[in-house]
Order: structure tokens, then C-alpha cells, then sequence
């Protein structure tokens, strides 16, 4: 790529960003990458199948006229997803998929019987009925799901998967939704169950990890294995709640089972945790690997718009029961500045607004507010950032993993990433450059100090370098 190359393409992004807002631009259009220019055609890369077909449907005008407004000559865009080298294909499992279920003695017994019993052999829908699913709540819906620049990928995502038909290729299997506690991972799955659910010939089903747990061990334990393996595989979509508490060997060699079964027969698996795939510690290194081979979408802090929609569409919900109930906008204006972290103390500030107006007959006001809700307030304290955080994001951003930046490899698309981190330890963070160094694979402070002045030097010109670096801080910051 030559410099006028890559300057014209920070043009583009430059007008591609102003075209569409921040907001849209950083979700979908901050990891697409430049891959070659030619006379009429360019050609465009991103890292997912997902960001390469939304990009195309949604975007493709868009994008290619902004590059006629930098060179009037393109007529083509070409857009293709870029291989990641750290992602590796994705794991099969031997034991996988068997055409046949296993042929354990006792489970075969027990599905024999049913059988007789129906006088037919069962289909997977008794089982699957017989199955449950976790109880949903019936708020939770997309209607009621606010987005915002954290959550825009991973709600579409969904929305995606939540149309989907029975039969339809699936795009990205499995969907992996990571985010820290009350940030809506629950809501966005419920949604995607109750949207898939309303169409009749498509099953959805929804399990927390706990209900796949006991569900299991109860199935062994009355000998039906075989008739919860089936049922499971009856289903079109699976939804499974806070992978992180699944926990013992047997539970998760049969997630595992069960996860490669679905997934090589076509059916849409959709996963929340309050992690990444790689730092679920507990699991399997080819389970988390097959994670990690689908789409993997962070939903980030929730910002104030954000908070001030939810708490809105809290309280319209609240007012279908109790009409009379009405929170003042300067009320709602400072729960969403004061409470921050989750969206579980929102919607507790709304249920004690309605009881306490309810109670007391009283309209809600401002000096009730601050009352009722002070201890959900935490005092602001900075974030502390930890050059962990760092590390992971900007590996993340860069699309490289966090050992490469810490190992010694020196080809480019890893030595600028390394050197913004090493940048962004220093100014975000109060340790000293040996403390850096050390922490960067055991680097001098020397090389620390390099790729500070080398990133500084670079930020002071380079638009584009300049607006990751803002980015980062952003991600790092919120
Ligand atoms: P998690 O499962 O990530 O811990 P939840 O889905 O349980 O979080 O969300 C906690 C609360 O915040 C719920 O009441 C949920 O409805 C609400 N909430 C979180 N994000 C949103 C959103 N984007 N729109 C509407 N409500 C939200
Ligand atoms: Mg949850």
C-alpha cells in the first residue's frame, strides 16, 4: 500500500464517518480495512462473515460513493472477509455429531419404552416439550430493548438470528454475547426466544446453564440421556444464559456433545456469558475454540442516553398497569446520571419510584428520588485501568492476539498494535516504563519509551492513527 493509498482511504473513513455518525461508523465500519486499490475496483476487507453481509446490505451505496467523492473513477467495491490468523478453524470434536446416538444400554431402554407407550416412535417435539425451558420473562422483548452504541452489534445480531427460518442457512454459529452483569445480555436472549417462538414451525429454546446442568444430571439420573440428547436436537435454535456457571466434567463433555451436534447439522446456537470465550478457565480448550469460531460480540457499559432510555421504557411499561405513575424528565435525567453501572439498579429505581408513589399516593419528584434511590448511587471514582484492559482491547481492535503482543515477533501488524498498548500503559496508567517493559514480555524500558515517542510523534499527523488511539481510550474510559 503506498502512502497516497492509504492517505485517500483515511479520506473515505474520514467522509464515511461524518456520512453516518460515530455511533454507526465505530460498530460497524472501525475494523474494515483497505486491501487493494485498483483503477475502477477497490477492494475491502473486514473480519467477520456478519460485518461483511450488514455492511452489504446496509451500507454498500454508501460506502462506494464515498470513495466517487475521492476518486470519481471507482465503480466497484469488493469487499471480502479477511482471514484472522489467530483464529483458528474451528475444532471438531470426535465424539461429535454421531449419525446415530450412541448406543448406551440403558438410555435405548428408556426410549424404547416411550416409544411403546405412544405406540409410535416418539417425535423430538413430545421430547423436546417434556424438555423445558427456563422460565422468560415476559418484558423482556426486543420492543422493549433500547439500543446504543454498546449494544448495536450485538442487537442486530440478534434481531438477526431471531428472523431467522426454519430451514435458513445460519450466518454465524455460535452467537457468543459477553458483557459485565446487568448490561442486557438475559434480555437480549429472552428477545431473540420470545421473536422465535411466535413462528410456529421454528423452536427456540432457552436454558440457563444451571437449567442445562440439572436438567442433564436429572435426565441420567431417570435414564432418559438418550431422550434429552434427542430433544435437544429437535430444536432450531438454542439458547443458553450465563455459560459461566457451567461447571463438572460430565455436564461439559455432553455441552460439548451438544454444542458440535447442533452446530454441524445447521442449527443456530446463541450463548451469553460475563466473558470472553477465551477466559472461560473451566472449559474445554476445543470448546472454547469452537466458541470463539462463531460471531463474538461484546455489549459494553451502558451509556447515559442509554440508561435514560431504559429507565423511559421501564416506565412505560409501569404505566400500562398504573396509569397514573409519571416520572418527571429532570427525575429521569438524574437516575440516568447518577446510577451507572447496570441496568438492574434501573430498573430497581423505577420499582421503588412506583411502590413509593403508590404507596403514598404521592406524585414522584425530584427530592423523593434522591431519597429512595441513594444507596443504588455509588460514589464516582475514576476507573482504574489496568494494563490487562489495555492489552485485551487493543488486541482485540487490532485483531491480534494479546500473546502477540507480548512475544518477541516483530512483523508490522503486530509491532504498531504492541506499540499503541505500550502507549496507551503509559498514559492511562501510573506505572513506570520498566513496570510497562516487564509487563510487555519482559521488554527494556528503552523499547518502552520508543513506542511512546513513536506513537506520539505519529498521533500529532496521522488523523486515522490518532482516532483509534481516541477510540481505545474510550473503550478503556467508559
Ligand atoms: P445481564 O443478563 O447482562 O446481567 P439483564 O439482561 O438481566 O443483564 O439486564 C438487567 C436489566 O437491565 C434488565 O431489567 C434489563 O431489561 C435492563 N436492560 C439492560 N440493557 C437494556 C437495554 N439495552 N434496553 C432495555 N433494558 C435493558
Ligand atoms: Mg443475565
Amino acid at each position: 500500500m503506498t502512502n497516497t493509498e492509504q492517505d485517500r482511504w483515511s479520506r473515505v473513513k474520514g467522509r464515511l464517518r461524518s456520512s453516518v455518525g460515530e455511533d454507526v461508523y465505530s460498530s460497524w465500519f472501525a475494523r474494515m480495512d483497505l486491501e487493494s486499490l485498483q483503477q475502477e475496483s477497490v477492494h475491502l476487507s473486514v473480519p467477520t462473515r456478519f460485518l461483511k453481509s450488514w455492511i452489504q446490505t446496509h451500507y454498500a451505496d454508501r460506502v462506494l460513493s464515498c470513495w466517487q467523492a475521492e476518486m470519481p473513477e471507482v465503480h466497484r467495491i469488493d469487499l471480502t472477509v479477511r482471514s484472522a490468523a489467530r483464529c483458528a478453524a474451528p475444532v471438531r470434536d470426535t465424539h461429535a455429531a454421531p449419525a446415530e446416538p450412541r448406543r448406551d444400554d440403558q438410555p435405548r431402554a428408556a426410549v424404547q419404552d416411550m416409544s411403546r407407550s405412544t405406540a409410535s416412535p416418539a417425535p423430538a417435539s413430545t421430547n423436546h416439550d417434556a424438555l423445558g425451558g427456563s422460565p422468560l420473562d415476559p418484558r423482556l422483548t426486543f420492543a422493549s430493548f433500547v439500543i446504543g452504541r454498546s449494544n448495536t452489534l450485538a442487537h442486530a445480531a440478534a434481531k438477526q438470528v431471531a428472523e431467522g427460518r426454519h430451514g435458513d442457512p445460519v450466518m454465524f454459529n455460535p452467537l457468543y454475547i459477553h458483557s459485565g452483569v446487568g448490561l442486557g445480555k438475559t434480555h437480549l436472549l429472552q428477545a431473540v426466544t420470545w421473536a422465535g417462538n411466535s413462528s410456529p414451525d421454528r423452536k427456540v429454546l432457552y436454558l440457563t446453564a444451571e437449567k442445562f446442568m440439572y436438567g442433564f444430571v436429572a435426565a441420567l439420573k431417570s435414564q432418559t440421556s438418550l431422550a434429552f440428547k434427542e430433544a435437544l436436537r429437535g430444536i432450531d435454535v438454542l439458547v443458553i444464559d450465563d455459560l459461566q456457571f457451567l461447571q463438572g466434567k460430565t455436564t461439559q463433555a455432553e455441552f460439548c456433545h451438544t454444542l458440535n451436534a447442533l452446530i454441524d447439522a445447521g442449527r443456530q446456537v446463541v450463548i451469553a456469558a460475563d466473558r470472553p470465550p477465551s477466559d472461560l478457565e473451566s472449559l474445554d480448550e476445543r470448546v472454547r475454540s469452537r466458541l470463539a469460531g462463531g460471531l463474538v460480540v461484546e455489549m459494553g457499559q451502558l451509556s447515559e442516553d442509554l440508561r435514560l432510555g431504559i429507565l423511559k421504557s421501564r416506565v412505560t411499561a409501569a404505566r400500562a398497569h398504573h396509569a397514573s405513575f409519571d416520572v418527571p424528565q429532570p427525575v429521569l435525567e438524574y437516575l440516568a446520571r447518577s446510577i451507572t453501572h447496570n441496568g438492574r439498579d434501573l430498573e430497581g429505581a423505577i420499582n421503588r419510584l412506583l411502590a413509593h408513589s403508590k404507596l403514598n399516593a404521592q406524585p414522584v419528584t425530584l427530592e423523593m428520588a434522591e431519597r429512595e434511590v441513594r444507596d443504588l448511587i455509588r460514589p464516582q471514582e475514576p476507573k482504574r485501568i489496568k494494563i490487562e484492559d489495555i492489552q485485551r482491547v487493543v488486541a482485540r481492535q487490532y485483531n491480534v492476539s494479546r500473546a502477540d503482543l507480548l512475544s518477541s515477533r516483530r512483523t508490522a501488524n503486530v509491532v504498531r498494535p504492541r506499540q499503541v498498548a505500550m502507549y496507551l500503559a503509559k498514559t492511562l496508567t501510573l506505572r513506570s516504563l520498566p513496570e510497562i517493559g516487564r509487563r510487555f514480555g519482559g521488554r527494556d524500558h528503552t523499547t518502552v519509551l520508543h513506542a511512546v515517542r513513536k506513537i506520539e510523534g505519529l498521533v500529532a499527523k496521522d488523523t486515522t492513527l490518532s482516532d483509534e488511539v481516541e477510540l481505545l481510550k474510550r473503550q478503556l474510559q467508559e
